[in-house]
């Protein structure tokens, strides 16, 4: 067994090399680990977070398989799971459109809260579903898709081009791809799903400063400057994929664009209420569509304790 030099290049085959020209001993960058990915992601989004408790938080980076975009940048989630009873799964997703930084400074402050508070409902989140569009500041991916318009919603081959040619006026920033799910982050975002098995999807965007919501009928969050508006679906979009095609609720969080999107005391609000709907939801439907399944009393107990999320 040879040393390793650290530089994936055994001792014994370095030596066997004839010496290298100066300007090549720069050692080749290491693939980043899980953990650095997720730092230097969450440490550069707005706002302040506190860096010691991103860096614990990152530790606990996990990746599916196949979450890679297209330009090969791992996508990472964190869970935090809960350990009450009755409690449902919350699946967040931010930074779909890479240039809406201020939604995963959102999911982050989530995150550090998460880390700190004993929660009602078991997360996932997402932080960056788009990391190619994060670093180049767009909306869409490297393959300038929208994702949200790419997820393969029944309605895709009928609908999906001719809406974004006649509705979206074919504009850019809303193409939605040459075929239903054709993006590896789409894809990716449908292995967490898969994975997951939500009860409630969060999916946090800007600019329009609302709380749009596909699901049953339920009285949704109030905080600060964000009323609940229907923005509708549209074919490719998450919230058809999900509540029109397979009957998971997504509350689609529009933050407002600028120095101050949400006031702190307001995100942490909208933490605890999301962890209300998830169980409003869940009552609501008997909790018949998901793995808790019915546990008469389990309700009472939890939304009896104290509002966390
Ligand atoms: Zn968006």
């Amino acid at each position: 067994m040879t040393g390793s030099l650290g530089l994936g290049v055994s001792a014994t085959a370095a030596e066997a090399l004839p010496p290298a020209a100066p300007e090549l001993h720069a050692p080749s960058p290491q693939p980043a680990s899980l953990a650095t990915l997720c730092q230097d992601a969450l440490l550069h989004l707005p706002g302040k977070p506190v860096s010691e408790a991103v860096n614990q938080l990152c530790h606990q980076a996990h990746q599916l398989n196949g979450c890679v975009s297209v330009q090969g940048r791992s996508i990472f989630h964190l869970d935090r799971p809960s350990a009450r009873p009755g409690g449902r799964r919350i699946l967040v997703f931010s930074l779909t459109h890479g240039d809406e930084t201020e939604s995963g400074a959102l999911a982050r402050l989530w995150l550090e809260r998460l880390a700190q508070v004993d929660a009602r409902n078991s997360w996932r989140l997402v932080p960056v579903l788009n990391p190619d569009g994060l670093l180049a500041h767009t909306r869409v991916n490297a393959n300038s898709v929208d994702i949200n318009r790419n997820f393969p919603t029944r309605d895709w081959e009928k609908n999906a081009l001719q809406f974004w040619k006649k509705t979206a006026a074919g504009h850019p920033r809303r193409f939605p791809g040459k075929t239903p799910g054709s993006e590896p982050e789409t894809r990716c975002a449908v292995a967490q799903i898969e994975d997951f098995k939500p009860d409630l999807i969060v999916s946090i965007h800007t600019p329009y400063g609302v709380l749009d919501f596909d699901g049953p009928s339920t009285s949704l969050p109030r905080v600060g400057r964000m009323p609940a508006r229907r923005l509708g679906t549209f074919p490719g979009s998450l919230g058809r994929f999900m509540w029109n095609d397979r009957n998971v609720p997504v509350l689609t969080v529009e933050l407002h664009e600028g120095a101050r999107p949400i006031a702190m005391s307001d995100a942490e609000r909208l933490q605890d209420q999301l962890g209300d709907l998830a169980l409003r939801i869940a009552k609501a439907t008997g909790g018949s569509s998901k793995a808790a399944g019915k546990r008469p009393g389990a309700m009472a107990q939890t939304e009896g304790g104290p509002a966390t999320p």
